[in-house]
């Protein structure tokens, strides 16, 4: 039988940590734990987090470290994070919520914290050759020999590369993650529970990977 697993995962934006997430997440039998899913279920089912979160962002400010620790806390109190772990993802993202996060696991502490690594360069290429169909959504990659204007296969729109995909905005974005993340994965390397995997190459062999990091830390930590 898989042993559960509670894990964090880190990682740029297009490394790919989407993906692998659903997949770790069938494998150890965990439920994918995402802080912008968590925030909607919140305020979707009306808790009284969710309720003051609404407020929060329906003022247009950021929700607080307070109320963030708290759903996350109400979510993995649920049955299925309680019983068999969780994979977080996108949340800690302060030195601070990970200190938070360590007095509410406690008693069953996070086993793993995971680095899923793909160089600025590979990423930065990934994203700004993401393409869309700005009638149907479908995605596409560029490779530069697409006939301008760039026709949909599905429905005939026209393929467009979305405003915030531009080399000038993803660099913004990966700016802003190595400046937020730097110091959380100081954190975890003096508590001796990071690990960088490595994010280049085919899915199925970083998916070996991390699973290789995960069943490696429970065999040290236990589970
Ligand atoms: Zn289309």
């Amino acid at each position: 039988m898989i042993p559960g697993a509670r894990l964090i995962i880190l990682g740029r934006q297009g490394a790919g940590k989407g993906t692998q997430c659903v997949r770790l997440s069938r494998h150890y039998v965990v439920p994918h734990i995402s802080t912008g899913d968590m925030l909607r279920a919140a305020v979707r089912e009306r808790t009284e987090l969710g309720l003051m979160a609404k407020e929060v962002m329906d003022s247009g400010a950021l929700v607080g470290d307070d109320i963030m620790i708290g759903i996350v806390d109400e979510r993995l109190r649920r049955p299925d994070a309680d019983g068999r772990g969780y994979i977080l993802d996108g949340f800690p993202r302060t030195v601070a919520q990970a200190e938070a996060l360590d007095k509410i696991t406690v008693e069953r502490p996070i086993q793993v914290v995971i680095d899923l690594d793909v160089p600025r360069d590979i990423v930065l290429a990934r994203i700004s050759a993401r393409r869309v169909c700005r009638d149907c959504g479908t995605n596409y990659t560029a490779t530069g020999n697409e006939r301008q204007p760039w026709i949909c296969e599905v429905c005939g729109g026209d393929v467009m590369q979305r405003d915030d995909d531009t080399p000038d905005a993803v660099n913004r974005r990966l700016d802003l993650y190595e400046t937020q993340t730097a110091p959380l994965i100081e954190f975890y390397e003096g508590q001796g529970r990071m690990v960088v995997v490595d994010g280049v190459g085919h899915p199925d062999d970083v998916f070996r990977r991390l699973t290789a990091a995960v069943d490696a830390a429970q065999g040290v930590a236990g589970t």
